[in-house]
């Protein structure tokens, strides 16, 4: 289906984890409140569901081999 409705290349990611990482040090979240994440280390909350998005995005442009 997706294929069917992109026009784009559809590159698949494997979306394990992505709303448990830190996308900046790569730390393991704390989840405290439905919806957030917290990152201890960097002292950082993001809304769970766009970390995610960001994650499977920054998955897929390393599998198309930006860094
Ligand atoms: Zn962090």
């Amino acid at each position: 289906m997706i294929e069917y409705k992109s026009s784009f290349k559809t590159v698949y990611v494997n979306p394990r984890g992505t709303s448990s990482e830190c996308p900046v040090c790569g730390d393991k979240l704390k989840h405290q409140a439905w919806g957030i994440s917290k990152c201890e280390t960097c002292s950082v909350d993001y809304d769970r569901d766009r970390l995610a998005s960001l994650a499977i995005t920054l998955r897929g442009l390393r599998l198309c081999g930006y860094p």
